[in-house]
């Protein structure tokens, strides 16, 4: 997907408020996969987007895919 290598900022408009910047579903709905750090979680948008929900700041951003490497790692001990 050569759009994710773009620094976007409709998509960071997006991000900003708490929207799924594929299919702007709000992230608040979006399904929690689990922690990745006591203050972050991976959530997961209905149209398979992952992001970070930051606990402490109350924000969204991507996952980066090493975030999501480390969320499987953890998943399998
Ligand atoms: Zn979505």
């Amino acid at each position: 997907m050569f759009i994710k290598k773009l620094a976007n900022p409709f998509q960071k408009a997006l991000i900003d408020k708490s929207l799924c910047v594929g299919c702007t579903h709000p992230l608040s709905r979006a399904y929690r996969l689990g922690a990745i750090s006591p203050s972050k979680d991976l959530v997961q948008c209905k149209c398979k987007r992952r992001y970070i929900f930051d606990r402490e700041l109350s924000t969204y951003r991507r996952a980066t895919f090493e975030e999501e490497i480390l969320f499987l790692e953890a998943k399998k001990k």
